[in-house]
């Protein structure tokens, strides 16, 4: 039996999606093209939820969060 391949949507090279993946895979484990599915994912999830990152208790969310783990996650650049 030949083992069934799927064309990844980012490198169109085959490849054969993991037997106990519940979802179909669309991308092989490439990691630029696990990146391209990420970002598209993301895109599509901001398309759809628009007002998720806009929110002003998402911003005071994020605000609180940084003060509250601001020793265990520094961050890189401080445009405070
Ligand atoms: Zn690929």
């Amino acid at each position: 039996m030949q083992a069934r391949t799927r064309e990844c949507r980012h490198c169109h090279e085959a490849f054969v999606p993991c037997p106990s993946a519940r979802h179909n895979q669309t991308h092989c484990s490439k990691p630029g093209c696990q990146r391209a599915r990420k970002a598209k994912n993301n895109r599509r999830f901001r398309k759809r939820n628009p007002d998720y990152w806009k929110g002003a208790c998402h911003v005071e969310r994020t605000r609180e969060w940084r003060k509250a783990h601001a020793k265990t996650h520094p961050r890189e650049k401080d445009r405070d």
